[in-house]
């Protein structure tokens, strides 16, 4: 029996893989990558190695998830390396769960190698400090995306020293700004979109909750990081934004006019 990676493939630039990540690749026997893992990245994998893409593309499965967790039991006992190669953490959005899940129910050695995820490319790209002391004292990573059952997340309490990273935001940003008004968001509040962030093709937008309607669309992938560090001058937005002392509890969250 062979044992399964999950490897972590990083936002895009390949020189951002681990080293155990780029060790592993050159010596998988088969891997199974989703359609966010950068061609660079897959440049490193093993040359006779057999290379299958799983991934969504425009809403089309290759492979469902189940077959998906079938697959990685299967190919364990043809070879001694299997990679299961996603894009950003395996363990953030990345379905890692379920194929951990099936890993240990059929007795599969497993290891997980993780990777930068994509809010880290972001934030690195864009030069901002998630957790600035002077404005942030706590970082959620979410989505709008729905649960298995349809339900919407509750994607928690934003206050005013949160950062929040926003994965799979969509193409709808006056959908996105309806939804940050819904959860009173101060209307000034910074937001920065980051596209193909520590790629190329990298584009990064600094706008605003009230600006982000009228924002262009900026390819996939993308997310939005929002909260008081998203300002270039952190310094001036500390106390403008936000009513109340940031460790006050109450969460009355209106803009100081
Ligand atoms: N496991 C991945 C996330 C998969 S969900 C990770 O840890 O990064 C897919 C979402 O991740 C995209 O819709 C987008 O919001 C974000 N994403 C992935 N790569 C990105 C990149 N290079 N730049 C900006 N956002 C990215």
């Amino acid at each position: 029996m062979g044992k399964v990676y999950l490897v972590g493939a990083g936002p895009g630039d390949p020189e951002l893989l681990t080293v155990k990540a780029a060790r592993l690749l050159a010596r998988a026997g088969i891997v199974f990558h989703d359609s966010l893992v950068s061609r660079d990245v897959l440049q490193l994998i093993a040359p006779g190695a057999e290379v299958i893409d799983v991934g969504k593309r425009c809403g089309h499965k290759l492979l469902t998830q189940d077959e998906i967790n079938s697959l990685l039991v299967s190919a364990s006992a043809q070879h001694n390396v299997v990679i299961r190669l996603k894009g950003g953490d395996p363990l953030i959005f990345g379905r890692a769960g379920e194929e951990i899940e099936t890993l240990r129910d059929a007795g599969v050695d497993f290891e997980i190698v993780p990777g930068i995820t994509a809010a880290l490319g972001a934030a690195a790209a864009a030069g901002i400090s998630l957790t600035d002391r002077r404005a942030a004292s706590q970082v959620i990573i979410s989505t709008f995306s729905r649960g298995p059952e349809g339900a919407a997340f509750d994607w928690g309490a934003i206050t005013s020293t949160t950062t929040l990273a926003l994965y799979m935001p969509g193409p709808d940003y006056a959908e996105v700004a309806r939804r940050f008004r819904d959860s009173d968001l101060p209307e000034d509040l910074p937001c920065v979109i980051v596209s193909k962030a520590t790629s190329d093709a990298q584009q990064i937008r600094w706008t605003s909750v009230a600006r982000l309607a009228e924002e262009e669309k900026l390819p996939a992938p993308a997310l939005m990081i929002v909260g008081r560090v998203a300002s270039q001058k952190v310094q001036d937005i500390s106390e403008r934004f936000w009513r109340e002392a940031p460790n006050d509890s109450h969460g009355s969250r209106t803009t100081v006019s």
